[in-house]
């Protein structure tokens, strides 16, 4: 899924997941804390480029949003 900054498309509900290339870790954050950590006119690549892998440190990140149901 594309999208242009964090706070347009993270609206109350949604869940920022993240996912590790390199050994398949996975987090999912809710909406607000992934606005606290990257600030909401955060755009993709800038989020891609700052996640890192909580269990190897890999900067290789796949992330995805999943809207609010
Ligand atoms: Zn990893």
């Amino acid at each position: 899924m594309t999208f242009e900054t964090l706070g347009g498309v993270l609206t109350p509900g949604a869940v920022l997941t993240f996912e590790c290339a390199g050994c398949g870790h996975g987090a999912a954050w809710p909406a607000a804390r992934a606005i606290r950590r990257f600030g909401a006119f955060a755009p993709p690549y800038d989020v891609r480029n700052r996640a890192r892998c909580g269990a190897c440190g890999g900067r290789r990140v796949r992330v995805f949003v999943q809207p609010a149901p």
